[in-house]
């Protein structure tokens, strides 16, 4: 083996036992996995070797990752779904009930792990909307997201949705049914039928299902998607992201009189006085709580 039998790829579908990198000329091949230890997801930058003059491909290492989205696994250990995502869509609708603490979540998982983040209403051609909607759309903005509203059937600002992701690695998440799939199929477009050409080509016949796919978008940029990604729920571990991923929560907490405030019931609390005066939404900051509590809870039955 020489050097000259290296390259750097990125995993674009990942199948079973095998998976599609994407090499330095843009050129897709199938590679399977060195030892058991390795475990290469979408979005991966890895080192590959060639085999038999590039018949076949193995991927010997992972680079380091700018950031992994995690999702605990049935077994409790912490499953990777995707890596080097920079952006996180949040997709809401009316119908299913919009559950605006889902949305919370996401964005501060996102935060803490240091992705952007936006959100969408989607099906607003349906006009379901709660006088609500558009004090959380601006609650959002202020705090410094995209918030759009969009509609993937009439395909009302689906051009500023596409605009959005141009240059990113995206993910799209949220309640099932709210629209996901079918925002994705419309700005992958016509690139979507590139996966089943894949699979098909992959050597493991027609019928291998894909776990994930990098599907890239027709202005750059692509999509992380699987079904695992969709409405993965993210693992918050410790009350310190949460405080993190509240980004004017965490702005704020500066001021706070203990420099370890949780924002909860300590005294001189520059947060709690800014929900006051209502510069930080209640709904935020009731979200914040509760998810703060939560984590609370699983990180002290941890150490029990
Ligand atoms: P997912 O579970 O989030 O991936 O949602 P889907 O993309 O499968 O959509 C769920 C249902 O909502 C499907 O019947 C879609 O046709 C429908 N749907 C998706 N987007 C819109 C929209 O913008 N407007 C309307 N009226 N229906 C939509
Ligand atoms: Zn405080």
């Amino acid at each position: 083996m020489t050097e000259a039998d290296t390259l750097n790829a990125l995993v674009v579908t990942t199948y079973r036992n095998r998976m599609e990198v994407r090499l330095p000329d843009a050129s897709e091949v199938s590679a399977r996995v060195k030892g058991r230890r390795l475990r290469p997801v979408c979005g991966d930058e890895v080192v590959i070797e060639s085999l038999q003059n590039g018949r076949d491909w193995l991927i010997t290492a992972i680079s380091p990752r700018r950031n992994q989205l995690t999702r605990p696994n049935t077994r409790g250990e912490t499953e990777i779904l995707a890596a080097n995502v920079t952006l996180l869509v949040a997709v809401a609708a009316d119908p299913p009930k919009p559950d605006w603490f889902i949305v919370d979540r996401y964005l501060c998982a996102a935060a803490f792990m240091g992705i952007d983040a936006a959100v969408t209403y989607n099906k607003v051609d349906l006009a379901n909307h709660s006088d609500e909607l558009n004090s959380v759309l601006e609650e959002y903005r202020r705090i410094g997201y995209s918030a759009l509203e969009t509609s993937a059937k009439t395909g009302l600002n689906l051009d500023q949705l596409a605009a959005l992701l141009s240059g990113e690695t995206a993910i799209v998440v949220g309640q099932s049914g709210v629209g996901k799939s079918s925002l994705i199929n419309y700005l992958v477009g016509n690139a979507g039928q590139r996966v089943a050409a894949v699979s098909a080509g992959s050597g493991e016949g027609k019928h291998t299902t894909v776990n994930s796919a990098m599907l890239s978008l027709p202005g750059g940029g692509a999509v992380i998607d699987s079904p695992g990604v969709r409405d993965y729920a993210p693992a918050i571990d410790t009350p310190d992201q949460v405080v993190s991923g509240f980004k004017e929560i965490a702005r704020l907490g500066q001021d706070c009189k203990f420099s370890n405030c949780r924002h909860l019931r300590e005294p001189q609390c520059a947060v709690k006085a800014a929900v006051e005066a209502e510069e930080i939404s209640a709904r935020r900051y009731e979200s914040y709580k509760r998810l703060y509590r939560l984590t609370d809870e699983l990180a002290q039955s941890r150490h029990r």
